[in-house]
């Protein structure tokens, strides 16, 4: 199948390592032109330079945090400026820490509003009226599979990634008449420096080694193994495709089947 991917103009948000830059080569090589962010320039000139390595195209990219409103602004008519248009966006960052809710203090609470929720709404006031004109666009933000399923220790993504989930239903409603899908998609456990911070935070509480806890998560889902962010990457590519132009308001999980919801 032909994605319709080729010469489309793709963001993609906190992508110098992890499930974003695995995003961010699967729409390269699918033929996108690619801008990428993330905090640290060195890390993501390294990203830059795999994407060249794997997929033989460049991409775009600027070193800011994701909090910061003026910087998505200046980064998003950057990348216009460059291409000419925006058509995808795919909303991520860093993930808020992992801790029950007494130990979760105000300013933590705040700083994964502001990571977690503000960042996604920056980037759709930003993207929206851009696609809007072109009456054609693709925002799609990245979550959880604690939209689904609250998961143990982690009170500030199964909080916060609920009201992003919110949203992106909320402006499928508004901006479908554009030729505009919002999606969201909700990664389960899958194999990033992410997830081994996780597993290092679990095992010190626990007694367990890294190894231990990454087996328990695997075991958490019906294939027994964790995911590969090259899985949830070509899932992406998928919903931000022309291909898949009927879908829209979706929370799609990739988690191997781990939410045992039947819906
Ligand atoms: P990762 O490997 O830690 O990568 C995070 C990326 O985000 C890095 O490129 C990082 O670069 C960037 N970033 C972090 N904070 C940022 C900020 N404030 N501003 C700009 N860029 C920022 O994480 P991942 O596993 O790819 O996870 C991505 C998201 O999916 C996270 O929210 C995570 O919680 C969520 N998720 C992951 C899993 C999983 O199993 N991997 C499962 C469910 C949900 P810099 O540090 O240089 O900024």
């Amino acid at each position: 199948m032909d994605l319709g991917l080729n010469g489309r103009i793709a963001i993609v948000v906190a992508a110098s390592k992890g499930l974003g830059l695995a995003v961010a080569t699967e729409l390269s090589r699918e033929g996108a032109e690619v801008a990428i962010c993330a905090r640290n320039a060195d890390r993501l000139q390294s990203a830059t330079g795999a994407i060249r390595s794997a997929t033989g195209r460049t991409a775009y990219f600027e070193a800011f945090d994701v909090t910061d409103q003026a910087r998505v602004g200046q980064f998003v008519a950057a990348v216009e400026k460059q291409f000419g248009r925006v058509d995808i966006c795919v909303t991520n960052a860093g993930g808020p820490p992992a801790k029950p809710f007494m130990d979760v203090t105000i300013e933590q609470w705040r700083t994964a509003v502001d990571t977690t929720l503000m960042s996604a709404v920056y980037f759709a006031r930003e993207v929206l009226p851009r696609m809007q004109k072109n009456n054609w666009g693709r925002l799609l933000t990245i979550t959880s599979n604690s939209v689904k399923q609250p998961l143990d220790n982690m009170v500030l993504s199964n909080s916060i990634r609920a009201a992003v989930t919110g949203m992106a239903r909320t402006l499928a409603n508004e901006f479908g008449h554009y030729g505009i899908t919002v999606n969201n998609i909700c990664p389960g456990y899958t194999k990033t420096d992410r997830l081994g911070e996780l597993a290092d935070t679990r095992a010190a509480s626990s007694g367990e080694t890294r190894d231990q806890v990454f087996a328990r998560m695997a075991a958490m889902n019906p294939t027994g193994r964790l995911g590969t962010p090259e899985e949830f990457a070509a899932a992406v590519a998928f919903l931000v495709s022309e291909r898949a132009s009927f879908i829209n308001g979706v929370s799609l999980t990739v988690d191997g089947g781990m939410v045992r919801s039947i819906m």
